[in-house]
């Protein structure tokens, strides 16, 4: 019988910032957005291309994630699958969690929800928590620096929110020019707020660290005149979110900003 696979980017370990305690991250290739300020461009396409991405079956993942079962157990953490985009792989994600669930650990998935709903109704069963990347309210400024409409990421959310009981943690890339005004955060907070399984957003500052594999790549990095966002602006968007939403927690690159008085 053939051995069905997924295309792997990358697995990361014992890692902090993609969900509760340790986290395995196993990020797959394939996104379907074109996110000018991609720090992992290498994720984008799903064929192997430099040397990026590889094949393993989903029993050869779980027994890799395995490994940092003990880690897990004591920090509360557990598997990411992230991305590139893991909808793009929807079978493959799918049987990746049922197993990693059947050893008794935790799953959460970080997505962009651009996928027919249908399909990510598919993963609920087995997620414990869910990551949302959203970027931008609006849909031109969505469609100009994605290359796609943020219409049914909003549909999929306000549906995900019905159809999920665990969790959903959104976190946003702060980005001058992009994103970084008070508009934008005031307008997510607001979408956000009546969405009950929505606990907290996370601003995570725009960095460059993704450029030399533009290189690597031979594609062009069109943001790189963007400087990263000092930390009072950073303050300044998680201020209009609170003031907004004040049921939501905020965080700042993992950081918890304490609540408005
Ligand atoms: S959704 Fe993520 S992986 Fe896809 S292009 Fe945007 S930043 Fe890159």
């Amino acid at each position: 019988m053939e051995t069905k696979t997924g295309r792997v980017l990358r697995i990361e370990k014992t890692s902090i910032h993609d969900g509760e305690g340790l986290r395995t991250v196993v990020f797959l290739k394939g996104c379907p957005l074109r996110c000018k300020w991609c720090s992992t461009p290498e994720s984008q396409r799903s064929e192997i291309e430099f040397g990026y991405g590889m094949d393993m079956t989903a029993e050869e993942i779980v027994k890799e994630v395995c490994k940092d079962e003990v880690f897990f157990f004591h920090s509360g953490g557990g598997v990411t699958v992230s991305g590139g985009e893991p909808l793009t792989q929807i079978e493959f994600v799918r049987d990746l969690l049922e197993k990693c669930r059947e050893q008794g650990i935790e799953t959460a998935v970080e997505t962009s929800l651009y996928a027919p709903f249908e399909e990510i109704r598919m993963l609920l069963p087995f997620l414990t928590s869910m990551y949302i990347d959203y970027k931008v309210a609006d849909e031109a400024r969505h469609i100009f620096y994605t290359g796609v409409s943020n219409k049914l990421i909003k549909e999929n959310l306000v549906k995900v929110n019905e159809a999920f009981d665990g969790p959903i943690h959104v976190r946003i890339p702060v980005i001058p020019t992009v994103n970084l005004f008070e508009q934008n955060m005031e307008d997510t907070a607001r979408f956000m707020d009546p969405l009950k399984q929505v606990k907290d957003i996370e601003l995570l500052p725009y960095h460059r660290l993704g450029m030399d594999t533009y290189a690597k790549l031979k594609r062009v990095y069109e943001l790189k005149d963007i400087e990263t966002p000092p930390m009072d602006e950073m303050r300044k968007m998680a201020r209009v979110i609170q003031e907004t939403a004040p049921r939501l927690g905020v965080k700042i690159k993992g950081e918890p900003v304490a609540p408005l008085d």
